[in-house]
């Protein structure tokens, strides 16, 4: 492992490793606590829960977004659930523990730290508490238990949903907390503001510089320090689940001021999603993981079909999934999922637009359970669907086909989620923490509140007890420093007078990242895509064509602040790709797999976390690593069958 890089990992017994951590922080007092201030960026479930609660227990908060409002935050769509270990007896407790971990572990495909899942899973339990306190409306069951359903990468039911829209509810149960504080004057909410720049004093983050989005002035906010949870950059592929106005800003200019990235080039895509109807489409929509629960895949066993659904007799059609997964059938992790519909639509036997799509048929639920419980249980997914697509799901098997929808790379943090800034604390998906290779499906809302209610606060607490010293006129210097730097970035885009939209830039980068950097790689083409990149890069920078006022709202100009960020973090996601020379995960490098198409990994050379770190002097990046130890699972090939 190089020096420069500590994960700060407990030392001792893996299992309760936190509680003991927690007991050798620092605290402070009431009254020394408000006398903190904390810049929080971003506020969907980690930024909102690390608000609520860090202002609960008296510090003072400056909360930024972007939106409006907090309940506007990508996490709202979340739809399918979270996962908890819970258990009603002690006894059972450890195993279900256990059992979260090891599928965590083992969906990640070994790239995460242990001790880092053995924390989520033990925190799991209590996160549904909080949840449910706050008045979360939980589905339960009849006896009034809460219910659970499963998910992809397990065999057991641990994932809590409220129909299909947890993520909704689960932001409301913090966006109560969250508005509780301002009411109380502990959080001040400062909406519409565009984060761009970090300003940093004796390698201490101690302020952002925003884009106020409505009259299009530079702010600077200073504070004790600094908290990201600015969410993930799946939006680098143009088309993806995200939002449309999820991006990588904010992480990407930590970065550039010299917080480490890791492993940008894990992306998850999903299995799930509604497929393009055509070329023009600018966002594609997730049906959740849930639904394969009581989904089944499949296509037509003849090439080309363009039989309808209902017409194809049962001995015509493949089930892929369950027959190349019949432990795990239709619920293999999303990675194995996507990969194999991708395969087999290549093999020319997909459906619909472009023969990219594959069914998911929910007829043999509907005659087993009847439709008000498969109504109950999706109804709000179905709605959707029948919405966009013009077809009823109950009565013709929906088309799904794999999409981008989450980035398990992001900031590297400690085990205190601290990155190698000191008081840069990076939270939810903006982070490399947890997930691995590739995230577990339900996992994604379990680390945002993790992070946020139970151990940013704790560990933000001790790193502000030992750093109070705060040297005002440098901080004022290093924003003057930050603030002349966005504004020159920004007069270098409106002088360009160039003739294509931001559109065409982002686009043509998606085609890009999708086709080679995307569900599967391979050197040839990544080296290809590196260079199609630079190309981009250079037409970006001559032929950029956005309206030249700066005066107030310029969404032209919001974007191509956005996607000059992910061109470049593009770059550094292609050169992880082709350092990364194993296939893990969803990292599926084409030279590296089984005889059956498995991924292969190479733990003797890539059993660790890619670092990389951003040389501002030449402007090159050099890559480092964090070695991963595994004690309490054995590293194992995954299998699923
Ligand atoms: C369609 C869909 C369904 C999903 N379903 C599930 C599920 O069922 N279960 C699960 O576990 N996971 C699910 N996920 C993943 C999960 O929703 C996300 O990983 C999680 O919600 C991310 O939360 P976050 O707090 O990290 O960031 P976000 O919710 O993305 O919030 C980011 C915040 O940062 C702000 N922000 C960003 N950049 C800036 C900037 N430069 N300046 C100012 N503000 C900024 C935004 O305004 C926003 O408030 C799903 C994801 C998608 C796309």
């Amino acid at each position: 492992m190089s020096n420069f890089i500590n994960p700060n990992l407990p030392s001792g017994e893996l299992e309760g490793g936190w509680h003991t951590t927690v007991k050798n922080l620092t605290s402070l007092t009431d009254e020394k606590k408000s006398k903190f201030e904390i810049i929080i960026v971003g506020c969907g479930l980690s930024g909102s829960s690390a608000a609520a609660t860090l202002a609960e227990e008296g510090f003072k908060i400056k909360l930024l977004t972007y939106h409006d409002s907090p309940r506007r935050a990508h996490s709202v769509s979340a739809q399918g659930g979270i996962n908890a270990a819970r258990s009603l007896s002690e006894e059972k407790n450890k195993i279900v523990i256990d059992q979260l971990f090891k599928d965590t572990i083992l969906g990640g495909d070994f790239r995460a730290r242990e001790a880092s899942c053995q924390r989520l899973s033990e925190l799991s339990s209590s996160i549904i508490d909080q949840c449910v306190s706050q008045g979360v409306p939980f589905a339960r069951e009849y006896d009034g238990t809460l219910a659970t359903r499963r998910f992809g990468g397990a065999v057991v039911s641990r994932t809590f949903y409220a129909r299909g829209q947890t993520g909704q509810q689960l932001l409301y149960g913090a966006y109560q907390a969250l508005s509780r504080q301002v009411n109380c004057g502990n959080i001040e909410l400062i909406t519409k503001r565009d984060v761009l720049d970090l300003v940093i004093v004796n390698d201490v983050a101690r302020g952002v510089i925003a884009r106020n989005l409505i009259n299009g002035n530079l702010e600077t906010y200073k504070a004790h320090c600094v908290v990201l949870a600015t969410g993930g950059y799946s939006n680098v592929y143009f088309l993806s689940t995200n939002s449309l106005k999820s991006n990588a800003t904010a992480i990407w200019r930590a970065h550039k001021r010299g917080a480490n990235f890791a492993n940008p080039s894990f992306t998850q895509i999903h299995p799930t999603c509604i497929p393009p109807g055509g070329s023009y489409q600018s966002k594609l929509t997730l049906m959740s993981e849930s639904l394969r629960n009581d989904g089944r895949i499949w296509l037509p066993k003849k090439i080309n079909s363009k039989d309808n659904p209902e017409n194809i007799p049962e001995n015509e059609r493949d089930y892929f999934l369950e027959r190349q997964y019949p432990k795990y059938g239709n619920l293999v992790p999303r990675d194995v999922a996507s990969r194999r519909a991708k395969e087999i639509c290549e093999k020319g036997f997909g459906i619909g637009f472009g023969g990219k799509g594959v069914y998911l048929d929910l007829q043999d639920s509907i005659k087993k359970y009847g439709i008000e419980v498969i109504n109950a249980k999706y109804g709000n997914l179905l709605e959707m669907y029948e919405r966009i697509v013009g077809e009823d799901p109950t009565k013709v098997p929906m088309k799904i086909y794999p999409a981008p929808h989450y980035t398990m790379g992001g900031l590297w943090v400690d085990y205190n989620l601290m990155s190698n800034i000191g008081g840069l604390f990076v939270l939810g998906e903006a982070n490399y923490s947890v997930h691995g290779a590739n995230r577990l499906g339900a996992n994604a809302l379990l680390q945002c509140l993790c992070d946020g209610y139970f151990i940013s606060p704790k560990t933000i607490t001790s790193w502000l007890a030992n750093n109070e010293e705060i040297d005002n006129r440098k901080i004022d210097e290093a924003c003057k420093e930050a603030l002349h730097s966005v504004e020159k970035k920004i007069k270098v885009l409106l002088k360009i007078k160039g003739d294509k939209p931001v559109d065409y830039f982002h686009r043509t980068l998606g085609e890009i990242m999708i086709s080679k950097c995307g569900i599967s790689r391979n050197k040839n083409d990544l080296i290809i895509a590196l260079d199609e990149v630079e190309r981009l890069s250079n037409d970006f920078k001559s032929n950029l064509k956005i309206p030249e006022i700066n005066s107030g709202l310029n969404v032209e100009l919001e974007k191509a602040l956005r996607l000059e960020d992910f061109i470049e973090l593009s770059q550094l996601m292609i050169k992880d790709a082709i350092e990364r020379e194993e296939s893990c995960g969803a990292h599926f490098r084409e030279e590296y797999q089984t005889q059956e198409g498995e991924a292969m990994r190479n733990d003797d050379l890539f059993s660790h976390i890619a670092v990389w770190k951003f040389n501002s002097y030449n402007k090159t990046h050099s890559r480092y690593s964090e070695d991963l130890t595994f004690n309490k699972v054995s590293l194992n090939t995954r299998n699923y069958k």
